[in-house]
């Protein structure tokens, strides 16, 4: 056997509890997702991942067609003032941004920014494309790669210089129209990633601080991965009129004035592949929910050589019958591995469902069906396969979001002030407090502690707190989470 063979057999060496980075490491190579490049922060999505991201995409995109939003795509590269125009935007970003100087050994007569957003670029051809009010609302969103050249720590997916996306940018003629938008975006992310990634986040209001630069406010699904870190999930930005001012975005409304537009912008990334591997799962290696999975059932003969060409032949008729039902089916047929090998390795690679076909089961007209997310095994009769197959796999489904929604729930502890804060933090924690939502209790918070912030406001307490805000002197507005972020 080979020296890669022998390391790929052993699976995952440390434990996931024990030291999350290490784990997540090893579950995303071993699982063949992703790849590092020569480039830091830069990493190679693998056929594996690019698959759960597409169905990612395919959900999103159903969606967004039934919201009339158009595809489209700009350019990656964003001259200097374009970038420029908008103050805020361009300070929230300028430290991150990677810029093209020259073409061969010419220097350019301006610097050209490669896109680490696309406003920019997209409103300046909204200034010349909107006219008057019938060319609203104008949707429009592209699927593409931005680059954030950031100098922490890049975690492949979580924290990366160059991800994937999709960015919606929206314009309406009025703020109701663009306000209205909030919900079903906001409603649209919660439902793909509960219903399809299985994941349950934080959904809430940003804060100040936190918002998006050049946002009015910002709308957020934040995820706790199990080292107690929080990465910020898919959002929602209302820009109001920022942006259109910046960009001179304007038109000729029906009485006849002419007005600047009102604006949007949101998205969800390749961030959330990260999650799901972090949340969902475990020391064999990742597990999927049964929607996103690329192979949801892996079928696997277990080869005697009296009774291979049998077997073959059943494991090939079980794979058609279950593709015609609509289930996504892998055959793994290769015999210079042993059966507890391929076990072993589709169970990294988290494949919801395993059917194991052994002479005995050919016998008997049943299959062993072993679950990945708990490792329940069942013998089931061939005659109900189909049948009992949905029933798994919906259950597993419900059972990640389930997991996912408990793990959140305990993680989650109220606290009066920033020592509570602090300790709940330190122990994995998401603190939850009564706050003030100031700019300089924030900065505050965050110079007092190694790094603590507001990850998002639960938008049906927004007012309601009463008393003295945790961390100063200040009222209470609001309740707010807290944590370290990726
Ligand atoms: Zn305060």
């Amino acid at each position: 056997m080979s020296e890669k063979k022998k390391t790929e057999e052993k699976g995952i060496t440390v434990k996931k509890e024990k030291n999350f980075n290490e784990w997540y490491t090893q579950a995303f190579q071993k699982a063949d997702l992703a790849d590092y490049t020569l480039v830091s922060g830069c990493v190679v999505f693998k056929p594996y991942a690019h698959t759960i991201w597409d169905k990612i995409r395919e959900e999103t995109k159903k969606r967004l067609n039934k919201m009339d939003v158009g595809e489209a795509y700009f350019p990656l590269f964003i001259p200097e003032k374009l970038l420029e125009k908008e103050a805020e935007h361009v300070e929230g970003f300028s430290p991150e941004v990677a810029w093209v100087e020259k073409a061969g050994n010419t220097k350019l007569g301006e610097r050209l920014a490669v896109r680490p957003t696309s406003e920019a670029i997209m409103y300046d051809s909204y200034s010349k494309w909107i006219r008057s009010h019938r060319d609203l609302p104008l949707k429009m969103c592209q699927w593409n790669n931005v680059v954030r050249w950031e100098f922490k720590n890049p975690v492949p997916f979580l924290r990366s210089r160059e991800f994937l996306w999709v960015e919606g940018h929206t314009v309406f003629a009025d703020e109701k129209g663009a306000l209205d938008e909030d919900k079903s975006i906001m409603d649209m992310w919660q439902d793909i990633c509960e219903n399809y990634l299985a994941l349950k986040g934080l959904r809430g209001k940003k804060s100040e601080n936190e918002k998006f630069a050049g946002a009015v406010f910002t709308k957020s699904i934040e995820y706790r991965l199990p080292n107690g870190k929080i990465a910020q999930g898919p959002d929602f930005h209302y820009d109001g009129q920022n942006f259109a001012k910046a960009y001179s975005i304007k038109f000729i409304d029906e009485d006849e004035k002419e007005k600047f537009v009102f604006q949007n912008t949101w998205a969800i990334s390749t961030r959330m592949l990260g999650v799901l591997i972090a949340v969902h799962g475990d020391d064999q290696g990742l597990i999927l929910p049964p929607k996103i999975a690329p192979y949801q059932v892996v079928i696997i003969p277990i080869i005697f050589d009296k009774h291979k060409k049998e077997l073959f032949k059943e494991t090939d008729k079980l794979k058609q019958k279950l593709e015609k039902k609509g289930f996504r089916v892998k055959t793994d047929k290769r015999e210079n591995y042993k059966p507890g090998w391929k076990f072993n390795q589709w169970e990294m690679k988290g494949v919801p469902l395993r059917i194991e076909l052994g002479p005995r089961e050919l016998e008997k007209k049943i299959v062993t069906v072993v679950r990945r997310d708990n490792g329940k095994k069942e013998n089931v009769n061939i005659k109900n396969l189909g049948k009992k197959i949905k029933e798994l796999l919906d259950d597993i489904q419900k059972q990640l979001l389930k997991r996912s929604e408990e793990k959140l729930k305990n993680s989650i502890k109220e606290v009066k002030n920033i020592k509570e804060l602090e300790n709940a933090v330190n122990k994995g924690k998401i603190g939850y407090a009564k706050w003030c939502n100031n700019v300089e209790c924030e900065e505050n918070l965050k110079d007092k502690t190694t790094g603590i912030k507001s990850l998002n406001m639960p938008e049906d307490k927004i007012g309601k707190a009463k008393g003295k805000c945790a961390f100063c002197d200040k009222e209470a507005k609001v309740y707010a989470y807290f944590g370290k972020t990726y």
